[in-house]
Formats: C-alpha cells, sequence, structure tokens
C-alpha cells in the first residue's frame, strides 16, 4: 500500500465518528432499532404461518358444514321414504333403518371433527390477535428509538459533517483502488488497518512467522498484509515518531 499513513489516518477518523456516537448513545440506538426489527420480522413470518393454517382449517369446516347438510338432508328423506307406508317388505324396511343409522354415525363424527376444527381456529384467531398486538407494540417502540436518534443525531451532526469532510478531503488523495479496498475490508472486518506488534496480528491475534517479522525488519517496511486476515499492518516506528516530535518542538522554538 502506497498511502498507508492515509488510511490509518482514515481509520482514526471512522474511530473518532464510532466514538462520538458511541459517547451519543447513537451506537445503541441503532442496535436496538435493529433487534426490534429482526423481532418483528420473526413474528410476522409467525404469524403469517399461522393466518395460513387458519385459511386451511377455514376451508376443511366450510366444506365439512356442506357435508352435515347434505347427510342431514338425505337421513330425512329417507325417514320420510320409512314412515311413508309405501315399503313394507322387512327387508327393505331394514336396508332403510340401516342408512338411516349410518348416516346418523357419520353426522355425529363430521359434527366433532367440525367442532374440533372451530376450537383449534378459535385458538389461531387468539394467538393472531395477541402477535398482532405484539406487531404494533414494537412498532412504537421502533419510532420511539427513531425519534430519539433523529435528536441525537442532530446534536452530533455538526461534528460529524466536520470529521466527514476530513474523510472525503483524504479519500480525494488517495488512490481509488485504495479506497475500495479499505471500505470492502472494513465492510467485513474493523480495523482494517492494525499497528504492527512485534509477535501477532492485531486483530486477528494470529501469531507471525519468523520469515514474516524477519522480513519486515530486513526490508524495513512500512507496511504488510497479514497472511491471515489480510488487514493492513502499520510500521509505527517508535524512533521515527520521537524525532517527528523534536523536530516540530525545534520548529516552535
Ligand atoms: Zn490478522
Amino acid at each position: 500500500m502506497k498511502n498507508i499513513d492515509m488510511l490509518w489516518e482514515l481509520q482514526q477518523l471512522d474511530n473518532k465518528i464510532i466514538e462520538i456516537e458511541k459517547d451519543a448513545g447513537i451506537i445503541d440506538l441503532k442496535n436496538d432499532v435493529a433487534s426490534y426489527k429482526e423481532t418483528y420480522n420473526k413474528l410476522l413470518i409467525s404469524t403469517k404461518q399461522i393466518a395460513e393454517q387458519y385459511k386451511e382449517k377455514d376451508a376443511q369446516a366450510t366444506q365439512l358444514k356442506l357435508e352435515i347438510i347434505d347427510i342431514t338432508s338425505k337421513i330425512a328423506d329417507t325417514e320420510e321414504k320409512l314412515y311413508a307406508g309405501e315399503i313394507t317388505k322387512p327387508k327393505a324396511l331394514s336396508q332403510l333403518q340401516k342408512e338411516i343409522d349410518d348416516g346418523k354415525a357419520l353426522l355425529e363424527e363430521n359434527n366433532k371433527s367440525l367442532e374440533l376444527l372451530r376450537s383449534e381456529n378459535f385458538t389461531y384467531i387468539k394467538q393472531i390477535k395477541r402477535y398482532k398486538a405484539k406487531l404494533e407494540h414494537i412498532k412504537v417502540k421502533v419510532n420511539e428509538c427513531n425519534n430519539m436518534l433523529d435528536e441525537k443525531m442532530r446534536s452530533t451532526e455538526e461534528e460529524l459533517a466536520h470529521i466527514q469532510m476530513s474523510i472525503e478531503a483524504l479519500k480525494e488523495s488517495l488512490l481509488p483502488d485504495e479506497v475500495k479496498f479499505y471500505y470492502t475490508k472494513k465492510a467485513n472486518i474493523y480495523p482494517v488497518v492494525v499497528p504492527y506488534k512485534e509477535d501477532s496480528c492485531e486483530g486477528c491475534q494470529m501469531q507471525f512467522s519468523m520469515i514474516f517479522t524477519q522480513s519486515i525488519e530486513k526490508y524495513n517496511l512500512k507496511s504488510c498484509t497479514c497472511e491471515n486476515c489480510g488487514r493492513l499492518i502499520i510500521v509505527i516506528k517508535e524512533q521515527e515518531q520521537e524525532q517527528e516530535q523534536e523536530q516540530e518542538q525545534e520548529a516552535q522554538v
């Protein structure tokens, strides 16, 4: 990386934004909103599933009701025939009686099934109502959080805009590839740039190999990439820092 110092600075600015948002409670509120939304979506899916089950049972109940009407009317017809007195043969009469008995047994069975479906659907309706109330409650909570967020964002707006301007200026000075690298990495791992500490990567804690460490020192590298996590490692030399500070102090005098 050519402009490792600038990338480091870019990250410091990002850190500042995180710090300000954290102090203002913005990060917490954002987390709350995200978690409410997750619960909301899960609940919504469950509600829809229950509604589907209700629809299915309701269709079954409608079908059963039609069958019950049909059986009832058939029983009535058969009873009419039985008591009309036109049929006298014992075999035919007992056949009619059997039809009536079978019909009544089926009717009883269907009525029981219908009762069961109705009670199941009653439970579904109660559950849907309960879930809908919960969903409404979450909506209210999210609104409250968003209002608080707006307020907090307004209070930090100026400060953040200032940092954002510095970030934009830095991005202008960096190569497009470097900017792309930083933000692509940042989406997955943060921090992207870590200071060099002799034995392991500050980001992923992976131990550096001997060759890796030796080559940094041998070639006096200013930056390198962690072989494990791909983070940029910036080599900040203490001596250099001290020298810079001394020069600055001298210049001031
Ligand atoms: Zn690493």
